[in-house]
């Protein structure tokens, strides 16, 4: 029985790694997934049938887990989904420290060896501090405490917890059989070092957070198959722990920050000027929707730039009416896709394929760059941070040395949002103001509907 098991377990790793596989490109994501869901059943399955499980627990848990979850899933706006991501990473984490607990409380003899201890101490370490800290991230992606926030001495502050986190987990392991209440101070000082280890991260740098707190998920989840023996676990969370890191320093890379400098800069906190400074003596010409499809039915290309604001907005099928309206009219439009736009690694990527957009209209910011200077007219909706020139060139602007998509080389550009205020980095954008670009007020939706109509009446 054991052996087919095991073969159960290495055929959902199989599967796992073709899933994973198959979510690196938009065409093949949505097979990636279901051969990912298959394993994991395929381990669950293989995990109760195993034996020795008490039924009633797993019925109830399965019960109130599967409900909460159904209902998470239906009724989760997309526009929430970042949050949500960010929570499931917190429960993924407190769930990998509370099955290390109830290792830790079994009898003396069957948790009191150095390497049991260990990764016991691992797994709640990981999984407290990503259950608290996804937490915080959640919190500011809701809107609350959106910039870092810091106090004198932070970093030692930071550096001595962590210190006496790694003395209670040394303890903790050399010791096998330590007291609960030093086990209860190690859970304690992690679930603190979680909040503490956030709160100074903020502005345009939480991408990276969420990365590496859903990476820290992984590890725990990994440590917990350690600590429980279970290679499907341990598989599991090292493919998640490992696409996690992957993806933190994609997020890094697309923002051009080092891990460091995310983790320890406090950049988010420098707050520089805001739409009410800058805005003193400059002038922002607006446009109707009419005109503005008169200059994009008349040009040779359009570049669609969505951000945050169409997820708002719910605008993703609009864009893509637009789009195939310009292109009957001979239009080549494309949609420039920047890594960070939004409010999750590859927001933009699953509201565009949701609304069926053709997967080679979709451009990276390094392919579409090279082509901006050509371009008759950039269409951003809803985007600020990842179209914002002071990214280039102001210092203390807390987006400085972000590649950004380079709207304000076009030829025109058109904003669509529904007021100048600032973006998630809470700075102004300078492109708003340029001699060449024209503001669309208004929620993402309506204007692209009105726009949508004024060009079906051409
Ligand atoms: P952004 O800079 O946050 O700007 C979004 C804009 O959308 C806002 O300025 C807002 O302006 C507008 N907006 C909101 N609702 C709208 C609606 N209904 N209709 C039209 N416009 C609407 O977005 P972004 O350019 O996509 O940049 C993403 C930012 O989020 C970056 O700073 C990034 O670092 C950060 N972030 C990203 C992730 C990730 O993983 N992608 C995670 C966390 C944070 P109005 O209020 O004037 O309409």
């Amino acid at each position: 029985m054991d052996i087919i098991i095991q073969i159960a377990y290495l055929l959902a790793a199989v599967l796992f790694i073709l899933g994973l596989k198959r979510l690196s490109s938009p065409a093949t994501a949505r097979g990636g997934n279901l051969l990912g869901a298959s394993g994991m059943l395929l381990a669950i399955v293989a995990t109760l049938i195993h034996g020795g499980l008490d039924w009633t627990w797993i019925v109830v848990g399965f019960v109130i887990g599967g409900s909460v979850g159904a209902f998470l899933a239906r009724w989760v706006e997309m526009t929430a989904m970042p949050q949500m991501v960010a929570v499931f990473n917190g429960f993924g984490g407190g769930a990998s420290a509370l099955v290390a607990t109830a290792e830790f409380l079994k009898p003396a003899t069957e948790a009191a060896t150095v390497d049991v201890s260990l990764t016991i101490v691992l797994s709640v370490l990981i999984g407290t501090l990503t259950f608290s800290g996804s937490f915080v991230a959640w919190g500011k992606l809701e809107g609350y405490a959106e910039r870092a926030l810091t106090y004198p001495g932070q970093q030692f502050i930071n550096g001595l917890l962590f210190l006496g986190l790694l003395a209670v987990g040394v303890w903790l392991t050399v010791q096998p059989g330590a007291p609960l209440n030093i086990f209860l101070v190690l859970a304690a000082l992690s679930f603190i070092f979680g909040i503490l280890f956030v709160m100074p991260i903020g502005g345009a740098d939480m991408p990276v957070v969420v990365a590496l707190l859903n990476s820290f998920s992984g590890l725990a989840a990994s440590a917990a198959g350690f600590v429980l023996s279970n290679n499907a676990l341990i598989i599991s969370g090292a493919l998640v722990g490992a696409s996690g890191l992957i993806l933190t320093n994609i997020m890094c890379r697309a923002m051009n920050r080092s891990l460091a400098n995310v983790l320890f800069s406090a950049f988010g906190s420098q707050v520089t000027a805001t739409a009410g400074e800058s805005m003193e003596g400059k002038i922002v010409r607006d446009i109707t929707p009419e005109d503005a499809a008169v200059m994009m039915a008349y040009s040779e290309s359009v570049v669609i730039i969505p951000g945050y604001g169409m997820a708002v907005a719910q605008a993703q099928h609009q864009a893509r009416e637009l789009a195939d309206l310009l292109g009957e009219k001979g239009v080549e439009v494309k949609f420039a896709i920047h890594p960070v736009a939004g409010r999750m690694p590859g927001h933009m990527n699953v509201l565009l394929a949701e609304a069926n957009v053709p997967y080679d209209q979709l451009f990276e910011s390094d392919d579409i760059n090279p082509e901006m200077e050509r371009t008759d007219v950039a269409l951003i909706v809803g985007a600020n941070d990842v179209v914002n020139p002071d990214a280039r060139t102001k210092k203390d602007s807390p987006l400085y040395g972000m590649p950004i998509i380079n709207a304000d080389y076009a030829k025109n550009s058109i904003v669509m949002k529904r007021s100048l205020n600032p973006g998630f980095a809470g700075t102004d954008n300078p492109i708003f103001y340029n001699d060449n670009n024209r503001m669309l007020f208004g929620d993402a939706k309506k204007s692209l509907t009105a726009l949508v109509a004024e060009l079906k009446k051409m």
